[in-house]
């Protein structure tokens, strides 16, 4: 699995920004999105990457916690656009739990 600062690296030379949205406009910018958004259980839309505006959105609506777990998923895709999603949502939650401290801040910062 890539590690969290494999992640991290890919992220900072990837030039994109984390934007938090609306719920109902990232709903909008999923349907014109080219890769697949993540949706909660409910069917909502929590984080979509938006490679023409190198933009990484995740909902508004969530707290902390979430935002950085749906960050973390986003940077997987941005890490290997072709991992399929079941693998993506599994590595996901390894690698939410093997972040240090640091890390943690590193992504609170970002979705603050
Ligand atoms: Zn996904």
């Amino acid at each position: 699995m890539p590690t969290f600062h494999q992640l991290k690296k890919r992220f900072l030379d990837s030039g994109y920004e984390v934007r938090l949205i609306a719920p109902r406009e990232l709903e909008r910018l999923a349907l014109d999105a080219p890769l697949e958004a993540k949706r909660h259980m409910s069917g909502d839309v929590l984080g979509l990457i938006m490679p023409d505006a190198y933009v990484i959105g995740l909902a508004r609506n969530q707290n902390t916690d979430e935002r950085a777990e749906t960050l973390v998923h986003e940077l997987i895709h941005l890490y290997d656009e072709s991992m399929e999603e079941e693998t993506v949502e599994a590595l996901t939650e390894e690698v939410v739990a093997s972040l240090s401290d640091n890390d943690y801040r590193f992504l609170q910062l970002l979705v603050a």
